[in-house]
């Protein structure tokens, strides 16, 4: 089969790899049919420190079972189904907890398309093997275009509970995100509006991010460079900024009592304003987002047409694109297509 393999910075190819088989009970195989570039990707194929080249890139997608081990019910060959990026068992503590990211069966932070937690194929593939299938798999609803439903694999999952929880908690509640990667800021700031923020503001540096955050609802706040704070009472804050300025922006414009949900991957160790922020009380969440428990509602929502990711969106591209199109990405999300 073919597989999209990260080699190096700057290094990707598709090569001829052993196709994955049914190996343990409880195994589904399944082929991807639209697929989409989380914003991590854009920086794996360029740099893919802290991960050891070379591996399978691709951790968000749609795909169609090819084969499953037994009879798997509601699952069934052919029928169509959202793959988290993560690799989970479903019956350890974490699991059990909704914390599929942090599952407890497998190394840490297993998942498709990194070599973090051991190789597990890339979702860009023709073929991967789902271990737990009945765990992992969300089917697709019929009348849901794969091509908008891709990235309920992880980004538009991740956007989605990085405000549910304090939207829920407290209804109308200002949400400010610090935009900055390609799709996580912007899907936030759909979410947002989606379930009833009182108020969406969005920051960025980028003048066509911000064009489409404002087309989505959001007030929008330029500058050349992220400040050290945004004036406004937010009582939630989503750094999707990927950027040491934007951290710092995130937190220390969370106002107090108000919750920073760092949506952002650190390779590294941002500093945190400590003393800054002494006093204000707020909580932070880190990732990584555990996204399998929450895809039914994502797609619940997409369904319905209360949340359309599709002006985020870039393509549908094919397949044997994917090269050209992961090395020069255009500024949307993209997103590639199986017939
Ligand atoms: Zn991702
Ligand atoms: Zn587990």
């Amino acid at each position: 089969m073919k597989s999209l393999v990260v080699t190096g910075p700057g290094g990707l190819e598709w090569q001829d790899r052993p196709a994955p088989g049914l190996s343990a009970p409880g195994d589904a195989l399944v082929r991807p049919i639209a697929s989409s570039a989380c914003d991590l990707d854009r920086r794996l194929v360029v740099s893919p420190a802290p991960f050891e080249p070379p591996f399978a890139l691709g951790h968000e997608a749609v795909g169609e079972i090819v084969d499953l081990d037994g009879d798997d019910a509601p699952l069934h060959v052919g029928q169509r189904v959202v793959i988290p990026w993560h690799i989970s068992c479903g019956t350890c503590e974490n699991c059990r907890r909704a914390l599929p990211g942090a599952c407890a069966s497998v190394p840490r932070l297993a998942s498709y398309g990194t070599s973090a937690g051991g190789l597990w194929g890339g979702l860009f593939d023709d073929l991967v093997r789902v271990p737990w299938a009945r765990y992992n798999l969300t089917p697709l609803p019929g009348s849901v275009d794969p091509f908008l439903a891709a990235s309920a694999a992880d980004n538009l999952t991740d956007a989605f509970q990085a405000v549910r929880p304090t939207l829920d908690a407290r209804p109308g509640a200002e949400v400010l995100v610090v935009g900055g990667t390609a799709s996580l800021g912007l899907l936030t700031v759909l979410s947002a509006v989606a379930l009833g923020a009182g108020s969406v503001t969005y920051f960025d540096v980028d003048e066509g991010r911000r064009a489409k955050a404002a087309a989505a609802g959001a007030t929008v706040v330029a500058a050349e460079a992220y400040p050290d704070r945004l004036d406004g009472t937010f009582d939630l804050v989503v750094d999707a900024s990927a950027a040491s300025a934007g951290f710092r922006c995130a937190l220390l414009s969370t106002r107090p009592g108000g919750t920073c949900v760092i949506r952002s991957v650190y390779f590294g160790e941002p500093r945190l304003p400590y003393f800054s922020l002494y006093g204000t009380g707020i909580t932070i969440v880190v990732g990584p987002p555990h996204a399998g428990p929450h895809v039914p509602d994502v797609l619940k929502l997409l369904d319905g047409g209360t949340l359309d990711p599709a002006p985020i969106l870039a393509g549908p591209f094919g397949y044997d694109d994917a090269v050209g199109v992961l090395l020069d990405p255009p500024a949307g999300k993209p997103v590639f297509t199986r017939p």
